[in-house]
């Protein structure tokens, strides 16, 4: 256990019905009795753990009131953090909220660093690494298909499987010590054998693993969306109709040459990123634009590209060179006003040039056909994978890195069991296949990685 005290504001800075300062580590009920007035002020520990207590925080120098609070006493091991927590709630604003922080950093706590409450779950063993990066993910998930990735995570699931793999790693190195060791036994034919076989069920589980790794980016991230087209076709109208009906959330991603606002609109549960950048801006005259670099930029770190057309005037070749800039791109052509215009001849045209990508017949104006717009997004991203309760286990990049490593690993194991190859370089290669699963649930990780972990979350979690 860490031995010091930690605390920090749990609840979002600004007017709120409620906010919580947070207190973990040994000495947390100590430093709130010094700042707490009430019934059970004096012997909380002895109240028992998981109650609630009414009563003041009260500055121990001065005597002054400083807020009516509820105290929540939460006494280790059944808390977050594994630790002594707890809880004060005080009335949501930010001055009383400051002060009572204030005065248990007086009392001896120190400000927590940000996801520090999280990393103490983690060190002290309640979770691993896989399931203190998915507390994230359960914060910040866009739509419920998104946060049932994250909380399948937070569940341990990806770590089930993951030390499952392990366990069978070690059983082969197993094995193979045992035939280093034992050559005249003559049990290393037999190893031999029954390795290939466990290697390559391995390979085909992990390597499914990895296939539905792309969607659970997707659903983590979220898949960024350029809508492109000449003037006038109706992409800004697309854009207020998706940002209407979808219920948007807009987002502040941290960049770091400066701060994005972009908006997140949910379609098929897929949480589309609808960036409202320079980019987006740009592509709204792309053809005026074409060559400019920044246009093609926002083209290229797309995902999806919303290609818009206009029924009402044809296919004209500023469209074609729209559709020739998005060539390499994954996207789902619109023609659209097909309430004005013969929608489905020109989709005929369309569909002759647009390479692979679907082509619909739409009205942004009366709503005519938009709803294939959301099957065909998540035939798109999905790419026929139906079933919905199919939640992908993996949905970090760093995850993912993780089991590639561990199957190029296992693949040289497989090919060294052809090739004869010794068996001191086959168990060289197992142990580093499990070495690269340790990375995910942290335990082979180094502090380094766990800390740039730790910095993304917010102060108080
Ligand atoms: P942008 O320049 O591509 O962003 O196009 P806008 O969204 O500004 O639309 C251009 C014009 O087309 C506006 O007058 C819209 O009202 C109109 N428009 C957009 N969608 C439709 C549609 O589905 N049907 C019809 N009839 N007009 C549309």
């Amino acid at each position: 256990m860490l031995n010091d005290t930690i605390a920090a504001i749990a609840t979002p800075l600004g007017e709120g019905a409620i906010g919580i300062v947070r207190l973990s580590g040994p000495q947390a009920l100590e430093i709130a009795e010094k700042v707490f007035v009430g019934r059970d002020a004096g012997r909380l520990r002895e109240q028992g753990s998981h109650r609630l207590h009414y009563g003041f925080v009260v500055d121990p120098e001065s005597g002054e009131k400083v807020d009516e609070v509820l105290l929540t006493v939460m006494l280790a091991p059944r808390t977050y953090t594994r630790e002594d927590v707890v809880e004060i709630n005080c009335h949501g604003g930010i001055v009383p909220l400051r002060r009572v922080l204030e005065l248990v950093l007086r009392q001896g706590a120190r400000l927590a660093l940000p996801g520090e409450f999280t990393k103490r779950a983690f060190l002290n063993g309640r979770i691993d690494l896989a399931q203190a990066e998915s507390v994230l993910d359960v914060i910040r998930a866009k739509t419920e298909a998104g946060l049932r990735v994250a909380l399948s995570q937070l569940a341990g699931e990806l770590s089930a499987r993951v030390r499952g793999f392990q366990d069978r790693i070690l059983g082969l190195l197993a094995h193979v010590e045992a035939s280093i060791d034992f050559p005249e036994e003559d049990i290393e034919e037999l190893t031999r054998e029954e390795m290939d076989r466990e290697v390559r069920q391995m390979l085909g589980e992990v390597g499914r693993l990895l296939q539905q790794a792309r969607y659970g980016k997707v659903y983590r991230e979220g898949l960024r969306t350029v809508i492109v087209g000449r003037p006038n076709v109706g992409k800004s109208s697309l854009l207020n109709a998706l940002l209407r009906e979808r219920r948007a959330i807009v987002t502040e991603i941290p960049g770091t040459t400066r701060d994005v606002i972009e908006e997140v609109v949910n379609i098929a549960g897929i949480p589309i990123r609808l960036a409202d950048t320079a980019g987006l801006r740009a592509t709204d005259d792309v053809v005026e634009k074409i060559g400019v670099e920044r246009s093609r930029e926002a083209v290229g770190l797309a995902d999806m590209v919303l290609v818009v057309l206009d029924a009402s005037t044809g296919l004209v070749p500023e469209d074609l060179e729209v559709l020739e800039l998005v060539r390499e791109k994954k996207g789902i052509v619109l023609v659209n006003k097909c309430d004005i215009a013969d929608g489905e001849a020109v989709a005929e045209r369309v569909r002759g040039v647009a390479q692979d990508k679907p082509v619909l017949v739409v009205s942004v104006r009366t709503g005519q056909g938009m709803e294939n717009l959301e099957k065909a997004i998540e035939e798109m991203v999905l790419e026929g994978r139906v079933a919905a309760s199919d939640v992908p286990l993996v949905s970090h990049v760093r995850h993912r890195v993780a089991l590639e490593r561990c199957r190029e690993h296992l693949e040289e194991v497989a090919e060294g069991i052809k090739r004869g190859e010794n068996l001191d370089l086959l168990a060289i290669d197992l142990r580093a296949a499990w070495e690269a699963l340790g990375e995910i649930t942290g335990a082979t990780v180094t502090e380094d990685i766990v800390d740039r972990i730790f910095q993304d979350f917010c102060i108080g979690k």
